[in-house]
């Protein structure tokens, strides 16, 4: 099932850890939205992406380390790393350049593996937030 011209279901909520992780019907609406208003535009402008996380269950949410009020638990976040660009060069446009709408945008650096999480504007908590972890805490990005 397509979510948007380049991205599928499956990439967003295909784990490694083995358990199911089928998404109910509300956090696939979320996932759509989240591809269309987010992951495709940052393809268009950048090139292929590979989705390291999307959707996680409970269980998965769990195995993977995952706050239990995750936007992931939700269908609303994603981590990805672009194949063709530098990250450090694709935060600093998210933030500052791209006009596009986020909850969260995080450069995180964990156990030596990278990613960029982003998420869907959130309700009643602050937008437009740019974050660094360095697996330890989180600080602002300016
Ligand atoms: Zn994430």
């Amino acid at each position: 099932m397509n979510l948007s011209l380049n991205f599928t279901l499956y990439e967003f909520t295909h784990t490694d850890t083995g358990l199911a992780n089928d998404p109910p019907d509300a956090a696939i609406d979320r996932l759509s939205l989240l591809a269309l208003s987010l992951l495709q535009p940052i393809r268009d402008y950048w090139g292929p992406l590979r989705i390291t996380s999307g959707y996680r269950n409970p269980a998965v949410n769990q195995a993977a380390g995952g706050y239990p009020t995750s936007q992931h638990a939700l269908g609303e976040a994603a981590d990805f790393v672009p194949l063709n660009a530098d990250m450090d060069v694709v935060f600093d446009w998210l933030v500052k350049m791209s006009g596009l709408k986020f909850g969260q945008c995080i450069s995180e650096n964990k156990k030596r593996r990278r990613w960029i999480h982003i998420s869907l504007p959130r309700k009643g908590k602050p937008n437009q937030q740019a974050l660094i972890y360095d697996g330890k805490e989180y600080r602002p990005y300016v």
